[in-house]
């Protein structure tokens, strides 16, 4: 207890293209506590994805230690990784990244597959999730029978399926217009109050007002660490703010 969930220090990341090596992150250190909502900022190119896939174990430093809910994880194998990634992170992406030709129900199914679970216990628990995301009267429907909010609904659903310690969203509302975006931002709200750890990549401002706390990317180092004393509630801007039609 009391330790973060999760702690990088010095993390190093070097792509090697043709002769020259691209130092995408110079070191960055960064503790979160279990149950923060962050939001990662940063001009484009200055290594936000780059230590989101670190985060998410999609990928190896090439120099620095990264501590997760405890355990190193930083030099494990990609077999290992895999596992920890499924039992503890959850991943939404800017474009959904959902199965084609797949119901919204079973797409929420899919991370269970690797378990142990029986099919009727993993057909229950998506269901509850897709309602938890107010989506029950669109189980069956296909990606492409949605619209953006809702296949963006579907992947936080899938992202939650597992009771993942940590959500990590990389420009989640970058496809979708202002208000749909805010509404997705209160669903993430109402999750985080629940307990789970957030961190979100976000070029707008107007996204990252809702996090308690922003980090500061430039040029591969973290230039800024700011806590935000009483960050916006998306639940009342969605209501307020709405465009009328
Ligand atoms: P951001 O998400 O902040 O836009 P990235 O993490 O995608 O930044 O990229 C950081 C830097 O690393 C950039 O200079 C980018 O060109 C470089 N980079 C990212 N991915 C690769 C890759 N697979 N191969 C080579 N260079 C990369
Ligand atoms: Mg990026």
């Amino acid at each position: 207890m009391g330790d973060p969930l999760l702690k990088t220090e010095g993390l190093v990341r070097d792509y090697h293209v043709g002769s020259q090596v691209v130092r995408a992150l110079g070191g960055v250190s960064i503790e979160v506590e279990r149950g923060e909502f962050v939001a990662v900022m940063g001009p484009s190119g200055s290594g936000k994805s780059t230590y989101m896939n670190l985060l998410g174990c999609l990928d190896k430093p090439t120099a620095g230690r990264y501590i997760l809910d405890g355990d190193d994880v930083s030099s494990l194998s990609r077999s290992q990784l895999a596992h920890i990634r499924n039992r503890k992170i959850g991943f939404i992406f800017q474009t959904f990244n959902l199965l084609p030709r797949t119901t919204a129900l079973e797409n929420v199914t899919l991370p269970l597959m690797y378990g142990e679970i029986p099919r009727r216990e993993r057909r229950k628990k998506a269901e509850a999730v897709l309602e938890d995301v107010g989506l029950s009267d669109r189980s069956h429907h296909l990606p492409t029978q949605l619209s953006g909010g809702e296949q963006q609904r579907v992947a936080i659903a899938r992202a939650l399926v597992n009771n993942p310690a940590l959500i990590l969203a990389d420009e989640p509302t970058g496809n979708l217009d202002t208000r749909t975006g805010i509404e997705i931002m209160s669903l993430l709200q109402r999750f985080n109050r629940q307990g789970v750890t957030i961190v979100l990549v976000t070029h707008e401002s107007e996204i990252a007002r809702f996090a308690q706390r922003i980090l500061l990317f430039r040029d591969g180092r973290l230039i800024g660490d700011e806590i935000m004393k009483d960050p916006a509630e998306a639940e009342k801007s969605s209501d307020t703010e709405a465009p009328s039609p």
